[in-house]
């Protein structure tokens, strides 16, 4: 089979560059091996939150100030700034409504009542402008009975140290009766199946009592509906009398599993092919071209095309893979960008700074990778297999996967890059 572009792995970044050479009317093939980091999104991407340890104001501006080897800096802030206007009409396209700017960070309140610095969050999650001035007077923090991938206890503290009232209120929805019969039932995922229609104008009506009582102004909940479309969130938002916002809960995501299915479903809309639950295990090169991939689902029948692009991921999807005394690209064997020196890898204090977090596949100013030395000439890396930056520590993984896979899938488009 043989297609224009080939992506292997259909994440964030992957499912972005597809969409983008499908629209321009390319042939284009997701390889992807599972689940990707968006099942785990906090419901909101950054672009830069930190540098040096303190919060960025204006991502824009702090991203000149990266070093020479980041991605940013090989997209320079012009190009940034022209793609990060072009990512929540993307999304949008797809069904998921971002929010914010590139110019100015917003807040995201995290699970445990912190706020974060952030550049586009989902529709309907908790954020604000300014954490030292929140504008949400008395709060009411709701959970649903059983549900316990989120800690109601840590909000009201968090809030309270920012001098908000703050109270809780924990209620039995009968829609959720059968999934209360076990524990482990009572996941993110399963109760955003349940919550639709009449059981959201139930919760609406128990939460507006609860508003009632307490006399709160703002309603806090965990993120656990609207799993497939927006429609629940926006039933309840307009059924609830005051503002409710969503505050996102530990993994599974269900607004990041809404954005990776969204996305994927648009991609397939648009004629793309998504190989879901297979894996690209070896590629045929030559002359410093890649010819093929070969998949384990499709065995001996190999995947050819002009162009590649590799969005496997990080260490998290296997992208990246270590053993006790090195750190490997594992399909192709590509020149990773890591220490020799396995104490270098990681520091103990797990608050510092982690080394191998920046780690990645070596690439060029265009994103091509090497194998051996040798530049591949129709093999471009995106996302979070680059080297370069330190996604966690800098509050940028969202941003880079983004900004690389528009630049990346454009090149291709425009021809550039190609053979030397
Ligand atoms: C747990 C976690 C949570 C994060 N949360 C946030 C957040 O809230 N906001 C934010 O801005 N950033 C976040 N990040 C940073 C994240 O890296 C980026 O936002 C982005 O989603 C990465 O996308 P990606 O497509 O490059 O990689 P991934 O999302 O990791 O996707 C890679 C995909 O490639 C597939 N794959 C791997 N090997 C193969 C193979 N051989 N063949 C076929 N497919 C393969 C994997 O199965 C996976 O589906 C998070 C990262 C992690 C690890």
């Amino acid at each position: 089979m043989k297609y224009d572009t080939i992506i292997i792995g259909g994440g964030m970044s992957g499912l972005v560059a597809g969409i983008r050479l499908r629209k321009a009317g390319q042939k284009v093939a997701i390889v992807s091996a599972g689940q990707s980091a968006l099942h785990f999104n906090s419901g909101s991407m950054s672009l830069l939150g930190h540098e040096q340890g303190r919060d960025v104001a204006n991502p824009l501006v702090a991203i000149e100030r990266l070093h020479p080897g980041h991605p940013y800096s090989k997209l320079g802030a012009e190009t940034i700034r022209k793609y990060a206007s072009e990512v929540a009409p993307l999304f949008a396209e797809a069904g998921v409504t971002l929010k914010g700017s590139a110019e100015r960070n917003h807040y995201r309140l995290t699970p445990i009542g912190m706020f974060k610095p952030a550049w586009l969050t989902l529709e309907g999650y908790a954020s604000v402008d300014d954490p030292k001035s929140l504008p949400w007077g008395k709060v009411l923090v709701v959970n649903v009975a059983g549900f316990v991938d989120f800690y109601p206890q840590f909000i009201e503290l968090g809030l309270s140290k920012a001098g908000l009232e703050c109270v809780s209120r924990t209620f039995i929805l009968p829609g959720l009766e059968t999934l209360r019969k076990s524990a482990t039932e009572m996941r993110a995922t399963n109760i955003a199946r349940v919550l639709k229609d009449e059981v959201v104008l139930e919760m609406a009506s128990q939460i507006n009592s609860y508003l009632k009582e307490t006399g709160s102004d703002t309603v806090l909940m965990p993120a656990i509906l609207g799993l497939y479309d927006e429609n629940p969130i926006r039933l309840l938002r307009s059924k609830v009398v005051k503002p409710i916002h969503l505050v996102s809960t530990m993994p599974m995501s269900v607004g990041g599993m809404r954005a990776q299915m969204s996305l994927c479903k648009y991609f397939q809309k648009l004629g793309g092919t998504y190989l879901i639950g297979d894996k690209v295990t070896a590629g045929r090169f030559e002359d410093g071209s890649l010819k093929a991939v070969s998949t384990q689902n499709l065995g001996d029948m190999p995947l050819e095309a002009d162009n590649f692009i590799l969005a496997t991921g990080s260490f998290f999807s296997h992208g990246l893979e270590a053993n006790p005394t090195s750190i490997y690209e594992p399909i192709f064997g590509l020149d990773v960008e890591a220490s020799e020196h396995r104490p270098e890898w990681c520091d103990m204090d797990i608050y510092k700074k982690q080394n191998y977090m920046q780690y990645g596949v070596v690439n060029d100013d265009d994103f091509h990778v090497f194998l051996q030395g040798r530049r591949i000439d129709n093999l471009r890396a995106v996302g979070a297999v680059l080297s370069g930056c330190n996604s966690m520590k800098e509050e940028s993984g969202g941003g880079v996967s983004l900004m690389t896979s528009l630049k990346v899938a454009d090149d291709i488009l425009n021809g550039k890059g190609g053979k030397k």
